[in-house]
This record gives structure tokens, C-alpha cells and sequence, in this order.
């Protein structure tokens, strides 16, 4: 949720759940982020978009503590997670990541893909994790299976599980990266409702995506990532209709 002030612009409300200063990025000789600042509030919605190689997904991995940074910093509340002493387990365990291939555990049922992190990470007893996945499952219509292996399910289906695991530690801020490019179309829809049910319901995401009329509809701001850099960032009304940069306009001429 955001506060729109008189030149439209949506203002983050609150201290910042999660933030990035001036993030720098280098794979060998390759500057794939170059300075990137990002700062997401509580109940905030906000997409990434970029041509492909742009580094949305290594921002969406080094803010998740699964790549290292070369420099700048990151804070997930009011902790610099970029400290090198810090626990990354400990962090990551208060994030949600879901990823374009649906990355569920073959070998473990649907409960039991939901219910891992809960109760190997947060210690829940697993009556209580069961109890609580089950219950997330119902809400998304896939209790029926969650006795059954991730292969029994559609990609859609899948990726709805990826996110109910993501969810299932209630994280502070769900990463969501291009989760339904892998996608058959007629799968997309169901895996995108699931977000913006999540995102009215308040839920904190950074999701970098190609579903441009989803950004459009469900983000409360707009990030363009360009070789590295974002170049512009607002809100889905303006930037979508009247993008201020021209690589920006450039973009999104190939897009709609
Ligand atoms: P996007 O998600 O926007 O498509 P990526 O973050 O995946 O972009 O990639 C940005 C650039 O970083 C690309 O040139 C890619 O080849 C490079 N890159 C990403 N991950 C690695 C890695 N682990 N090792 C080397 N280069 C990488
Ligand atoms: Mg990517």
C-alpha cells in the first residue's frame, strides 16, 4: 500500500522492509549491477522489468543473501544483512523466493515441500506446520494434492505450491523472479492470480516480471533495469504510459 501524493507519485510509507544502497555486482569482468538502490515498504508491491540480461535476477539473488555483493549495502529492517558476519541462513530464513523453474523438492510431497522450511528452519513441531500448509493449501484450491509428488502437478500447480512454501514462514518480503515465464500461457493466469491475491492481502513483494499488463494492474511502483542501472522508476500509470526515459520508452515499445 502506498500513499499517492499530489504529483501521483506513490511515497513508500514507513521505514523501508527491505533496502539496497548503491549495490554493485561483478561476475569476472562483467558489471551486471552498478549501483542499484531499491527500497521496498511494508505491504508494498513493486516490479522489475528489464530486457533479458539486465540483472533483475542477480539484484533479486543478491537481495536475497543467495549471491554475494561486491559493494553497497543491503538492510532487511533495520539489519545490514550485507554485513559479511551476519548469519545468511538466519536472513534468509525471513525471506520468500520463488524462481522461473519451479524448484520443488521431487522427492517430497507437496506437504512435504510446504511444510521443509517450517519445520527444519523455524523448528515448528510438524502437526502445527502440517496444519498450517494444509490450510494455505486449501486457500489456493491444491489441498487435494498435497499428498501427491510435485510431478503429478501441472507447471501452474506447481508454482502455486513454490509459492504457498514461500509463504509458509510468513517471510517479510517475498522475491519473486519471472515465475511464469516457464509457463504454458493457459497457465499463467492462475500462478499470477495467486500473487495479486497475496499482494491485496498485503504481502511485501519484489517481483521481476514480463507480465507487463499484471505490473501495470497489481504493482504500486515500477522499477526499468537497464544493463544494471535503474534508469526509472515510478508508478505503473505514469511509467507505462509516459516513460520519461528513452530507454525506457524503447523497452516497452518491444513489449506492447
Ligand atoms: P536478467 O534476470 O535480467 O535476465 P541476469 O541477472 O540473469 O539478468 O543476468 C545479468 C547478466 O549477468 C547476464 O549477462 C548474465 O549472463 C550474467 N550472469 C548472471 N549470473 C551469472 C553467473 N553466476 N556467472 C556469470 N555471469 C552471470
Ligand atoms: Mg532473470
Amino acid at each position: 500500500m502506498t500513499a499517492v501524493e499530489p504529483g501521483g507519485v506513490p511515497a513508500p510509507v514507513g521505514a523501508p522492509v527491505l533496502a539496497a544502497e548503491d549495490v554493485w555486482k561483478a561476475f569476472g569482468e562483467r558489471e551486471v549491477l552498478r549501483g542499484v538502490s531499491v527500497s521496498l515498504a511494508a505491504h508494498e508491491v513493486v516490479a522489475l522489468i528489464g530486457a533479458s540480461g539486465s540483472g533483475k535476477s542477480t539484484l533479486l539473488r543478491c537481495l536475497g543473501l543467495l549471491e554475494p555483493i561486491d559493494d553497497g549495502r543491503i538492510f532487511l529492517g533495520d539489519e545490514d544483512i550485507s554485513d559479511p558476519r551476519v548469519d545468511g541462513n538466519r536472513v534468509r530464513a525471513r525471506l520468500g523466493a520463488v524462481f522461473q523453474s519451479y524448484n520443488l523438492f521431487p522427492h517430497l510431497t507437496v506437504l512435504g515441500n510446504v511444510t521443509l522450511a517450517s519445520r527444519v528452519v523455524h523448528k515448528v513441531p510438524r502437526k502445527d506446520a502440517e496444519a498450517r500448509a494444509l490450510a494455505l493449501l486449501e486457500r489456493v484450491g491444491l489441498a487435494d494434492f498435497a499428498n501427491a509428488h510435485p510431478d503429478r502437478l501441472s507447471g501452474g500447480q506447481q508454482q502455486r505450491v513454490a509459492i504457498v512454501r514461500a509463504i509458509a514462514t510468513d517471510p517479510e518480503v517475498l522475491l519473486l523472479d519471472e515465475i511464469t515465464s516457464a509457463l504454458d500461457p493457459e497457465l499463467v493466469g492462475e500462478v499470477l492470480d495467486l500473487v495479486r491475491s497475496l499482494a491485496e492481502g498485503g504481502a511485501t513483494i519484489l517481483m521481476a516480471t514480463h507480465e507487463m499488463a499484471f505490473a501495470r494492474d497489481v504493482a504500486d511502483r515500477v522499477l526499468f533495469l537497464d544493463e544494471g542501472v535503474i534508469v526509472e522508476e515510478g508508478a505503473p500509470a505514469q511509467l507505462f504510459t509516459a516513460p520519461a526515459h528513452a530507454r525506457t520508452k524503447a523497452f516497452l515499445t518491444r513489449f506492447t
